[in-house]
């Protein structure tokens, strides 16, 4: 069991990250969800609650094993799928679920998002993977996603939504942002006839841009 006050800091940067998320347009009012890696424990959001307004007293404490360690907390559906990034990304500690309106249109379609446009995009995201659709909240979804992680930190989760991943909440919350923004410059490429407009980076300014980050 954990008291209330543990892990105060941490608890209260997932929830105001949270916050932000929505604020951002990033996620709906009850979508989305983030967890963060605290030595052995977890924290991560809640299910059924206004996620604008997010306080660090509704942020629940698991194992990495799952056990929930405040049990007054009714945790993100989406906790199996937290735990299983974390366990095949070592290297990590924040995960971020969320729906943007853009980028969520691109996991619908198999059209992929380019993030060569920008030195920004390529250095911050790479090159993003798409998970196989599985039911939200399911075992398969967080397999999907899971294996997905192992070669990209930043996955389109077919017909559902985007997850990114940080070695902390600023570096995860970076990537979703950034990915949103790309999917819109991608949008009005599309909108753009001329084969002049969206050309890419060449190969020598995406390594000189990966090397600033
Ligand atoms: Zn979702």
């Amino acid at each position: 069991m954990i008291l209330l006050l543990e892990y105060y800091d941490e608890k209260v940067l997932v929830a105001d990250f949270m916050c932000r998320l929505y604020e951002r347009g990033l996620t709906t009012i009850l979508g989305g969800n983030i967890s963060l890696r605290v030595g052995e424990l977890v924290l991560i959001t809640p299910a059924n609650v206004d996620k604008g307004r997010l306080t660090s007293n509704q942020i629940g404490v698991i194992s990495m094993e799952g056990e929930n360690l405040t049990p007054n907390i009714k945790l993100s559906i989406e906790t199996d799928m937290h735990l299983s990034v974390l366990h095949n990304r070592t290297d990590i500690s924040a995960v971020i679920h969320a729906h943007p309106t853009t980028a969520t249109f691109f996991s619908t379609v198999d059209t992929d998002i380019n993030t060569s446009l920008t030195s920004e995009a390529f250095a911050i995201l790479g090159v993003p993977l798409k998970a196989p659709y599985a039911p939200m909240g399911t075992k398969q979804l967080a397999n999907s996603v899971s294996e997905a992680v192992k070669k990209s930190n930043v996955v389109l989760m077919e017909n559902h939504g985007v997850l990114t991943i940080g070695e902390n909440l600023l570096e995860a919350f970076n990537r979703m942002e950034v990915l949103e923004s790309t999917a819109k410059m991608n949008w009005i490429m599309k909108s753009f006839k001329s084969k002049n407009y969206g050309k890419n980076l060449s190969s020598n300014i995406k390594l000189s841009g990966a090397k600033l980050f």
